[in-house]
């Protein structure tokens, strides 16, 4: 018999209701969350993901669990994100997990690693392919459950005050670029430097540095670096599908109730796939503003990429050698890239390059 009926026949509707109530009570409680997010407000595409994010629990649950979003610097700067969840002064925030490459190299598999995954490619792995299980293994050690949260795409391979043309003009090239990417440039002679977001127009103008890479024309143009760098490189190799993520300390994901662990997986899903369409949205025209002022868009040559692919190889068995989670991380990605590029190889290249062609020769 249904609930409501024994209710009813019962004729003790009301003394069941008091009785129940408690217990739908305690399914949508009031929950306060902070999450620091590890951007500031002025990039509104990454940080926006974080707002995105916050809105959609709060509407799922009618308002009853907020999660108040802080500006990086707001609570802690941007680049300790992670252990103010890791330690419990945050529940949440919104970060690149690779930022923590110093802690361990494995951090850089949840964002981006050289010659990784695409944007579609690394939501195939993390949805469909265990990459989430696999990387909370490793995050758990950090006290840290992590969804995927956003992605910026592949990215640009930034600004240089003079054109790259061979391997031997990366040799004491001073560039600002972030952990594991840095490593690899460093073993083919470049000097890689981390710079925060702010500071990097002031070196790059005074030449304290040469390069700077930072996301894609969107987030670049505000930057303003084609006025001091003007050769505009692509790819950035390094992040062929930068992937954001929410962490959230794990204990706080386990005392929620089922229902809003369920709001946080589908509202991390929604903030995920948002963020891409906002940079896809945005970046065309922001592409076009620069080139009209002045960028010069440039391909990496072909033996500078090859002997960037050589070095990163290396760099991968080197640390797989001396780190086991690194190494079961790397293990599992590869023969997915594998797989994934022999099937984009068909349908989805074609399909582009064809476009690609057609849109050049004005025929769209
Ligand atoms: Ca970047």
């Amino acid at each position: 018999m249904k609930r409501r009926e024994f209710v009813k026949s019962a004729g003790i509707g009301l003394a069941a209701g008091a009785i129940a109530s408690p217990a739908i009570a305690q399914s949508a409680p009031e929950v306060k969350w902070r999450l620091t997010s590890s951007f500031p407000k002025s990039l509104d595409t990454i940080y926006g993901a974080a707002e995105t994010f916050a809105k959609a629990v709060a509407e799922a649950t009618d308002n009853k669990f907020q999660v108040q979003v802080f500006a990086a610097g707001e609570i802690v700067p941007g680049l300790q994100a992670s252990d103010a969840v890791t330690n419990g002064t945050v529940e949440a925030c919104h970060t690149a997990s690779y930022y923590y490459v110093g802690k361990d190299p494995t951090f850089a598999f949840g964002t981006a690693v050289p010659f990784g995954l695409n944007s579609r490619q690394q939501n195939a792995w993390m949805y469909h392919a265990g990459g989430i299980d696999l990387m909370n293994e490793f995050y758990k050690k950090h006290s840290i459950y992590a969804l995927p949260g956003g992605n910026t795409g592949c990215q640009m391979g930034g600004w240089f005050r003079k054109e790259i043309k061979t391997v031997e003009d990366l040799k004491g090239l001073k560039m600002r670029i972030g952990g594991f990417a840095g490593q690899v440039l460093a073993k083919l002679g470049a000097v890689p430097q981390q710079i925060a977001g702010g500071d990097i127009y002031p070196a790059l103008e005074k030449g304290t540095i040469d390069a700077a890479e930072w996301v894609g024309p969107y987030d670049d143009e505000k930057l303003g670096f084609n006025k001091v760098a003007p050769v505009y490189h692509y790819p950035g190799w390094w992040e062929g599908g930068a992937m954001l993520h929410f962490f959230i300390n794990d204990k706080k994901f386990a005392e929620l109730p089922k229902t809003y662990q369920s709001i946080v997986r589908t509202a991390a899903a929604l903030a995920n796939v948002d963020m891409q369409a906002k940079y896809d949205a945005k970046n065309p025209e922001a592409l076009k503003r620069l080139v009209g002022g002045g960028a010069q868009l440039r391909p990496f040559p072909q033996e500078v990429m090859e002997a960037c692919l050589k070095a990163s190889n290396e760099l991968y068995e080197e640390t797989a050698a001396k780190n086991a989670d690194f190494k079961k991380i790397y293990d599992a990605m590869r023969p997915l890239r594998n797989d994934q590029y022999l099937w984009f190889q068909v349908a989805e290249y074609t399909y582009d390059n064809f476009l690609i062609r057609a849109r050049a020769a004005n025929r769209l």
